[in-house]
């Protein structure tokens, strides 16, 4: 069965997100920690945790995604930014293990012109200092469209900061659709290949996640534009062709693509019907 989910607003807390994914259709969902540009979290509801985490098993949903802010940038060139991204992080993951057992997804990061090997080794670094042995959460770098200095554009990249990190087990990938061909892999053409490529350098084991988004650019475009689904350069098939792939069965997919709370819910079911 399709485990399918969108993008959720978290202003009316974590249970109000399990009970509107409900009425979409979803069985796992992403939310932000905290505003996606800002550093404030709101004071953590440890009471509305738990019912989520009731919601959640009760109703049998997969992992679900948390997205740290997408400004946190653990290979800044400035000290002082790389420290704050490396404290939201622990402090999103001391909450998360309120979640237990959930998703924690974050952008590697922009090496702003120190160069690749310098941004790698900023992230991996700041990892072995978050990770801990006891912690639920595994922890999930994004595949990224490979926009300006970004670091994961490549899939030798997130292997490289991978094979860094102590905890390996406490790691893994969320695999954008429309970063991927942004950044220059044809999943739409050739999904197969895209998905053996990935499973020779990174391995598929490591593949924990799926955001399913269409594109508004063409391949290798490198620009991480989302469309909906089925009106974007990807299209409706390569999509569908995705969520049925044998290898990616089990994952949660989620959608971030421009819509409003009617339109993912068309998209949760057009992507059930597709999916049989
Ligand atoms: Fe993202
Ligand atoms: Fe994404
Ligand atoms: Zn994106």
């Amino acid at each position: 069965m399709l485990h399918i989910g969108c993008h959720l607003s978290s202003s009316r807390g974590f249970a109000a997100m399990g009970r509107q994914a409900l009425e979409l259709g979803a069985d796992t969902f992403q939310f932000f920690t905290r505003n996606p540009r800002g550093s404030r979290a709101r004071e953590l509801d440890t009471a509305d945790a738990a019912a989520l985490t009731a919601l959640l098993q009760a109703h049998q949903f997969a992992p679900i995604l948390a997205h740290a802010p997408y400004t946190l940038n653990l290979c800044s060139a400035e000290a002082q930014t790389r420290a704050f991204a490396r404290e939201t992080m622990a402090d999103d993951l001391r909450r998360m293990e309120f979640l237990p057992g959930q998703y924690y997804n974050f952008h590697p990061g922009s090496h702003v012109g120190q160069g690749m090997e310098a941004g790698i080794a900023f992230i991996a670094e700041a990892l072995n200092a978050l990770l801990t042995p006891d912690q639920s959460t595994t922890v999930l770098l994004e595949t990224m469209a490979g926009k300006g200095s970004e670091v994961g554009g490549r899939f030798e990249e997130l292997r490289e900061i991978l094979s860094r990190v102590t905890l390996r087990e406490k790691v893994g990938i969320c695999l954008d659709t429309c970063h991927v061909s942004d950044a220059g892999y044809d999943i739409a053409g050739d999904l197969d290949g895209v998905l053996s490529e990935f499973d020779r350098v990174v391995g598929l084991s490591h593949l924990k996640a799926v955001h399913l988004n269409d594109s508004k650019n063409p391949l290798e475009s490198h620009k991480d534009r989302h469309a909906c689904i089925g009106e974007g350069t990807l299209g409706l098939e390569a999509l569908v062709r995705v969520v049925r792939h044998p290898a990616l069965q089990a994952l949660p997919f989620c959608l971030e693509t421009p819509n409003e709370l009617p339109g993912y819910a068309k998209e949760i079911a057009l992507l059930r019907s597709l999916s049989e």
